[in-house]
């Protein structure tokens, strides 16, 4: 008698017409770094994994959808941990543009690509608050889930220039209020350039970032930092920074770095294709004629990437010979770190004018595996990891409890890294991308 009515609870407390979709019998690539599994499936109730496992065991409940995925590899949806919404149209970037369609639009662009989650990282206006807070309110957005640190911090009149979408300051003092206003805002995470432009301009000193980074911490913020040069890693790493937000290009990163780092639990993003964006398109990339690029891509755009006259401004800017040895030097200290046990979180850079979101973090993941890491290592990087780094505890991998963003793919990944852009469907928390 008890035991039944003990069942009977158990019935009441499910909703009445909960949503419920069966994705079947696929191969499973979890994020969490398991081999893949064949013969999967997955019970998706409200958006949020129910049940998964071999498909022999997973019992569809009457009513279900099911989605046929015979054939098919499903990875969770990709975190795009360095990003930028909102800012660019076509080839321009600035705060005039910053509207909340814009915003929403390329949240979209990047759930098209399988980019379910994007950290935008200091260049985001208000709308950017209002879409965040619509997204979290249902936990069951349209586009890509957005995280922000509002606008970052530069130096007054050093580099780069705050351009209305960051906080230029000039002494320690002016840092407390503004740290207070993005604590205010909830941003979820806070972002310093450091960084002189090659020696030409003036960098963030070590007095200020220091302070930026112990304010935001006093309230629970984490800070992220653009570096280049090795010597600031150290010292960002040494003033608490949570992340390297690019990689150190100065020279190859020691072992005392990567103790540092490792120390301090702190994470790495190393926007491959930002350093690969600074010179690649003198070169006339095969890319630029790939569908899987140019149905996202505005003809303008593409004429404008193509065209002599932006080569050739390309080929003969100071920065273009150093700018290769810029990747290279990248994509050298990613396999070390990755190899040391530096935890790596996946972020492009992307959403600048011709960075181009969605297809970068497939060309990131591709210049990862280059650089020497596995297939499996880049989509934990992609997925798993990128959660972590956010802490995103209900995303990330395909499990029980998470939300059901997860990419359907014709072929396996885990064979070509390039297999991530054969695409059948996107979902985001159980619902189908458009
Ligand atoms: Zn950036």
């Amino acid at each position: 008698m008890r035991v039944s009515n003990a069942a009977a609870l158990i019935l009441l407390a499910l909703p009445l017409f909960a949503e419920t979709k069966v994705f079947t019998n696929f191969t499973l690539i979890d994020g969490t770094g398991k081999p893949a599994a064949p013969g999967v499936s997955m019970i998706v109730v409200e958006g949020k994994i129910q049940a998964v496992g071999p498909a022999a065991r997973i019992k569809a409940p009457a009513g279900a959808e099911i989605i046929d995925c015979s054939g098919k590899f499903v990875m969770p949806g990709i975190i795009n941990s360095h990003g930028h919404v909102g800012a660019t149209l076509d080839m321009e970037q600035g705060p005039k543009f910053y509207t909340k369609e814009n915003v929403e639009k390329q949240l979209g662009v990047y759930a098209s690509y399988g980019v379910t989650t994007v950290m935008s990282l200091g260049t985001d206006m208000d709308p950017v608050f209002e879409v965040r807070a619509e997204e979290r309110a249902t936990g069951r957005p349209k586009f890509a889930r957005v995280y922000t640190a509002g606008r970052g911090f530069t130096l007054k009149g050093g580099n780069p220039p705050d351009q209305g979408m960051r906080y230029a300051v000039a002494s320690p003092e002016e840092v407390a209020p503004i740290i207070e206003k993005l604590a205010r805002q909830k941003v979820d995470m806070v972002k310093i350039w450091v960084d002189d432009n090659f020696g030409r301009g003036k960098k963030v000193p070590p007095e200020i970032s220091s302070v930026i980074i112990s304010e935001a911490k006093k309230r629970g913020l984490r800070t992220a930092v653009h570096i280049v040069d090795y010597q600031d890693a150290r010292n960002v790493i040494d003033e608490g920074a949570y992340a390297l937000a690019h990689s150190v290009r100065d020279r190859e990163v020691d072992q005392a770095l990567i103790d540092d780092i490792k120390k301090h639990n702190a994470w790495q993003i190393a926007t491959l294709t930002r350093e690969l964006s600074t010179y690649v398109f003198a070169e006339s990339p095969a890319f630029l004629s790939d569908p899987f690029l140019t149905r996202s891509v505005s003809p303008v755009v593409l004429q404008t990437v193509k065209s002599e006259k932006y080569r050739s401004a390309m080929r003969s800017s100071r920065d273009f010979a150093r700018n290769h040895e810029l990747l290279t030097m990248a994509e050298k200290n990613l396999k070390r770190e990755s190899e040391a046990g530096v935890k790596i979180a996946m972020g492009t850079d992307s959403g600048p004018p011709a960075r181009f979101q969605g297809f970068f973090e497939h060309l990131e993941m591709e210049l990862m595996v280059e650089s020497g890491l596995t297939p499996m290592q880049v989509i934990v990087d992609s997925t798993r990891n990128g959660a972590e780094f956010l802490g995103a505890k209900d995303l990330g991998t395909l499990e029980r409890g998470k939300w059901a963003d997860l990419i359907v793919l014709d072929k396996n990944p885990l064979e070509d890294i390039k297999n991530t852009r054969t695409i059948q469907a996107v979902y985001i928390a159980g619902n189908k991308v458009n």
